[in-house]
């Protein structure tokens, strides 16, 4: 039996039998974990509000070897949920955001700067609730990023020449960009300029600084969410990880 301690976001949450529930966090030290807490639905749990989904929490547990699921001895607050549990469009966007983290980070897989960006992206919304969503696009484009799956868009896909992307951008349905002289084919999404200053201002901004230059931009915004969100659902084979509404 082996004890760890690790800052931890809670991602899932399933009850089980008696006062038990299954918790799935996402931890800075072990990537994402499964582990029981016992009694943790009882009145006077020690665990109080530290294990409610999408709080990030100092948790401790124990794992037995070929046991798949750990066993959480104790948990301390260090961001309360709180905030967010009337909302159901952030409710919503962050149970997205946890869909995804599962899908992309393989059981047991430590990633520090996943972690970082993950923690930002949570705080940055309950923070600033008006600006979840470009917080949802911020947080597609890095995952798409450390997982190898972001394109370059800044050649056109067929004659390869460089796209002058200060004029804008043409993506087809596969997720390429086409130039004007290249006609675009049906299905094709417009990025206007600002729509492909947003996408590179995330490689050097926080999630909190995008979120406030990218407030007044809904239609971009809402366009990256549709690309980005597609991309994921085509990525996994599932049909949920898009934003809805
Ligand atoms: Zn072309």
């Amino acid at each position: 039996m082996a004890f760890f301690q690790s800052d931890c976001i809670i991602l899932k949450t399933y009850d089980l039998a008696d006062a038990d529930r299954i918790v799935v966090f996402f931890s800075r030290d072990h990537g994402v974990v499964r582990g029981v807490a016992h009694g943790v639905k009882r009145l006077k749990s020690k665990f109080g509000s530290a294990l409610e989904q999408f709080t990030e929490s100092r948790i401790s547990f124990s794992h037995k070897e070929n046991v798949e699921l750990a066993t959480v001895q104790g948990a301390e607050l260090l961001r309360s949920s709180f905030s967010v549990a009337g909302d159901l469009n952030l409710v919503n966007e962050l149970a997205r955001m946890a869909n995804i983290l599962v899908e992309f980070s393989p059981p047991h897989s430590p990633d520090e700067k996943l972690y970082r960006m993950t923690a930002a992206c949570f705080d940055a919304i309950m923070d600033d609730p008006s600006g979840y969503r470009s917080v949802g696009v911020y947080f597609d484009q890095w995952i798409l990023k450390l997982a190898g799956f972001l394109p370059n868009w800044e050649n056109c896909s067929k004659c390869r020449r460089q796209v002058a992307a200060r004029a804008g951008l043409h993506i087809n349905g596969s997720f390429e960009s086409i130039c004007d002289v290249c006609r675009p084919m049906p299905g094709v999404w417009e990025l206007r300029a600002s729509a492909v200053e947003l996408i590179s201002s995330v490689r050097t901004q926080s999630p909190r600084s995008f979120s406030a230059n990218a407030s007044e931009n809904t239609e971009d915004v809402a366009t990256l969410a549709d690309i980005y969100g597609r991309m994921l659902d085509r990525l996994t084979g599932k049909g949920s990880l898009s934003l809805s509404g």
